[in-house]
């Protein structure tokens, strides 16, 4: 299996790399955010929040737009402001350093146990087509919906799942990384935009209370 270590302290990295590689993990390393965004896939990559160049919750947001990867994140401190960025970085977990080589041995597994299926590169939804990864939404004619950014994560997030239901509060996690009072109504008015702009009243589906479902035309992902 294919770990990438995104670890901007060399004396961690190594220690680190030779502990995974006794555990028969193929290992390679990037000391940047920006490394990490151009590296060879992995299976799994251990992410270090606190680098140089970039802040850690977007690299996490971008490594998940490029592809499907387990993402551990890895953060500094056991204090609560650390935790939540842990939380908030959209990753399937996170460890606090400092950490044992047996707790990320169980990290690994249970976040390998559970990985994702893979997210089609292009969704289709009525007569919207979506290209996650070239960030790139076109009409039935072929024309590119111009979306904000958060527009764009919004449906994003919902096409990551096609035809599953995904919950107000996990698209508030995913697309603002956080709730707070009016967080709901925020939601209501960029969905209300999101489908003003897609001029497709079917491709999102309300489910009333619960959350969002893109109505994916694609075949079924098992999950
Ligand atoms: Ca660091």
């Amino acid at each position: 299996m294919r770990i990438l270590l995104v670890e901007d302290d060399d004396r961690f990295a190594e220690a680190l790399t030779v502990a995974l590689r006794r555990h028969r993990f193929d290992v390679s390393r990037a000391a940047t955010g920006a490394a990490a965004l151009i590296a060879p896939p992995t299976d799994l990559i251990l992410l270090d929040m606190g680098l140089p160049d970039m802040d850690g919750v977007e690299v996490c947001r971008r490594l998940r737009d490029i592809g499907q990867v387990a993402i551990i994140a890895v953060t500094a401190r056991g204090d609560e402001r650390d935790r939540v960025i842990g939380l908030r970085s959209g990753a399937d977990d996170y460890l606090i350093k400092p950490f044992g080589v047996a707790e990320l041995r169980a990290r690994i597994d249970a976040v390998m146990r559970r990985a994702r299926p893979l997210a089609p590169p292009v969704v289709h939804a009525g007569t919207t087509r979506i290209d996650i990864a070239q960030h790139l939404v076109t009409t039935a004619n072929g024309s590119a919906v111009a979306l904000t950014r958060k527009e764009f994560e919004l449906l994003a997030a919902l096409a990551r799942q096609p035809g599953v239901v995904v919950s107000r509060e996990r698209l508030l996690l995913e697309v603002w990384g956080t709730q707070w009072p009016g967080a709901h109504r925020t939601l209501d008015v960029h969905m209300a935009t999101l489908r003003g702009k897609l001029g497709d009243p079917k491709a999102v589906q309300t489910i009333h209370g619960v959350g969002y479902r893109l109505a994916t035309n694609d075949a079924a992902i098992p999950s």
